[in-house]
């Protein structure tokens, strides 16, 4: 089969689906308390069938990972039956999951008997007072935890963890969620934090840089970077001197990765995305609904992918700050 390739010449090998805009909770980073959420009307967001119709012909143009997201994922129904459909499409490679981990406990033997392959919690703090104001959550982080040991009991392995890292917000948690880490046996994601959306309030000097990052990291614990396994990974991945496991940093801000990303992004209401930080998607949700063929979703996914020039990281600093961005809840991250 002939690679699907952008007008940059990169491949589309990666999608994320999210599956619903709704989260229970309210990361100041994501979804800010004080940022009005619009919630699009449930008649509009896609079914399973749905969902599962446009992922085969996603994998028919040769997307081998599919990664599901939202908002937070598992508030959405019966989300292990989605799961169940999405594993036995042939030809799919790899099928994870991105959550908050709060509802995690509940779910994850499910999830994993569905055939779920892998799971990414977000945890951006292990002290208590830190995780619940960042989070905008009464819950306690200790739901969280019993996630994650859920899902290590569920036989997920390795189990990622994502970290955004804030100025003056949860940087004393660095070393801590290091520690906590490869304790566990679980592989950290250090992310610098992102202006996506257009109400997180980002800048410049909130970033706490990669580079920081993997300094301090590496005055208590030392560390040596590894090579990327393959081209478009997102994490710069480093080991533990002493051999217990490995971290990563996502530096989206200072090291741009857009040179290699071959990511497609389906919103929860349909609509394709081609950038994190795009500001239109184009409409598959009334193709899907109008009597397209399954060629017809095919050909304007193809073209939608083969105009595709994004490089939004790479070209921030030329770029006037934009309010009209896709929220990060909807796009899914
Ligand atoms: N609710 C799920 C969760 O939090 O894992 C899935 C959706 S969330 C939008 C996906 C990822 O995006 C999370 O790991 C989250 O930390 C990350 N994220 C959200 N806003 C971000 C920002 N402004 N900068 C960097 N990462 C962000
Ligand atoms: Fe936080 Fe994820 Fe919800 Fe955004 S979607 S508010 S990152 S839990
Ligand atoms: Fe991909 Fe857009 Fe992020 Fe660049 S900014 S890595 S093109 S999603």
């Amino acid at each position: 089969m002939n690679v699907l390739s952008d007008r940059l010449g990169r491949p589309l090998r990666d999608l994320r689906i999210s599956v619903t805009d709704r989260c229970n909770f309210r990361c100041t980073y994501c979804l800010p308390p004080t940022q009005p959420v619009r919630y699009r009307p449930q008649d509009r967001i896609l079914s399973f069938e749905e969902i599962e119709r446009v992922a085969r012909v996603f994998v028919g143009l040769g997307v081998r990972k599919i990664r599901l997201t939202g908002g937070e994922p598992l508030v959405r129904h019966e989300l292990p039956e989605l799961v169940g459909r999405l594993a036995a499409l042939p030809g799919l490679g790899d099928l994870g999951l991105t959550t908050n981990g709060s509802l995690l406990a509940a779910q994850a033997s499910q999830l994993r008997e569905a055939g779920l392959r892998r799971v990414t919690v977000s945890l951006d703090a292990l002290d208590d007072r830190t995780f619940r104001s960042l989070a905008g959550t009464d819950r306690p982080v200790a739901a969280v935890l019993a996630g994650i040991d859920a899902a290590m009991r569920a036989g997920f392995a390795p189990i990622k963890l994502n970290m955004v890292v804030l100025r003056g917000v949860n940087e004393g948690e660095i070393i801590p969620m290091a520690r906590f880490a490869r304790e566990r046996g679980l592989t950290l994601r250090f992310i610098e934090y992102m202006d996506v959306g257009g109400g997180n309030g980002w800048c410049r000097q909130d970033v706490v840089e990669a580079g920081e990052i993997l300094a301090r990291v590496g005055a208590e614990l030392p560390i040596q970077p590894i090579l990327p396994r393959v081209a478009g990974e997102v994490a710069e991945r480093f080991s533990y001197e002493d051999g217990a496991g490995e971290f990563g940093v996502i530096a989206a801000v200072t090291r741009p990765f857009c040179v290699d990303c071959s990511r497609m992004r389906l919103t929860a209401d349909g609509e394709l995305y081609t950038c994190l930080f795009g500001v239109s998607g184009v409409d598959l949700r009334s193709l899907l609904r109008s009597g397209a063929t399954d060629d017809d979703l095919a050909s304007v996914i193809a073209s939608t992918w083969r105009s595709r020039d994004d490089r939004y990281s790479q070209r921030r600093s030329e770029l006037l700050p934009a309010t009209a961005r896709v929220a990060m809840t909807v796009i899914g991250g």
